[in-house]
């Protein structure tokens, strides 16, 4: 579909944001709007018209689902609170017919998710054939909050890395296209955030008093989150690395990655299983 919206990319999103090996998050610039020609004028605009290409290309697959096609698209969010995941699902997925999605939050787990496996839990809530799966949180946080606190022994956080890829190359095999986004905010970004949580009264629900809590632990989960780009963006399932402190730029950046996804599977409308002619005279004489 020709859509000038997308040229005010200079550089395409899955590339300029695609983790390349060696790339260092200590050194990503949070404010950045890496790839983008316009402001945030430009790039309210951008979300909007784009969005309606993301729809679109989303009933396809759902079309498609309903005829038997078994693949579908993961869109996996991992980011530190405050970075902007439910917004992102708001504001990027809100573009897209509810029946077509399958949104899961992961929350700390379950005394019965404890007993399994960690990819039980996931495994359960994968995107049947046909729907675009949102993972707000994900099997990351078995290598992310359980390495920084210490809740299993390093020996068997350790071994997850070869677990997720090994797991996520058979998704893959098996029809899902993997769309993982780490969202980056900054430090301070993250303050003035948690600081207009505790100002708004409509906004006291999201604060969560643990939160400050995780604050001291900032460098702990930097140096998770670059152990996980290092070790898990594989070619199969690579990982992107979006700047977030202008959510309008994160958000943009994250409907580009969805739609260059969708683009990849070459979606056509499935045919009539019927007679049209045959429909349409059946009609008419009804
Ligand atoms: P959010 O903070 O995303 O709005 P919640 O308030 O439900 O959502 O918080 C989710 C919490 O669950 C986070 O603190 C996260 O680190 C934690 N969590 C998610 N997965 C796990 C896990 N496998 N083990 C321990 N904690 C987890």
């Amino acid at each position: 579909m020709a859509d000038n919206t997308a040229g005010f990319w200079e550089t395409p999103a899955a590339k300029v944001l695609r983790f390349r090996p060696g790339m260092q998050i200590a050194d990503l610039d949070r404010r950045g709007t890496p790839g983008f020609v316009g402001g945030k004028t430009e790039g309210t605009r951008v979300l909007h018209e784009r969005g309606a290409v993301l729809s679109s290309l989303q009933e396809k697959l759902h079309a498609n689902g309903r005829s038997g096609d078994n693949r579908s698209v993961l869109l996996v969010l991992q980011g530190m609170d405050t970075a902007g995941k439910g917004g992102m699902v708001r504001h990027v997925i809100g573009h897209v017919d509810p029946q077509g999605v399958d949104h899961v939050a992961f929350g700390v787990p379950t005394e019965e998710e404890k007993r399994h496996h960690f990819l039980w839990r996931v495994t359960k809530a994968l995107p049947r054939g046909g729907q675009l799966g949102v993972f707000d949180r994900s099997h990351y946080e078995d290598v992310l909050v359980v390495r920084v606190h210490d809740l299993v022994p390093e020996s068997v956080w350790c071994g997850r890395y070869d677990e997720i890829n090994q797991f996520e190359r058979e998704l893959v095999g098996t029809g899902t296209t993997l769309v993982k986004v780490a969202m980056f905010v900054s430090l301070d970004e993250q303050k003035s955030r948690l600081q207009e949580r505790l100002e708004r009264p409509d906004k006291y629900w999201k604060y969560n008093p643990g939160d400050v809590t995780e604050r001291k632990l900032w460098p702990a989960y930097q140096d998770a989150y670059q152990a996980m780009l290092d070790k898990t963006s594989t070619d199969d399932a690579p990982w992107y690395v979006v700047s977030c402190d202008r959510k309008w730029y994160s958000r943009i950046a994250v409907s580009e990655l969805l739609i260059h996804a969708f683009e990849g599977l070459r979606l056509e409308w499935p045919p009539a299983d019927f007679d049209i002619d045959t429909e349409k005279r059946r009609l008419a004489e009804s």
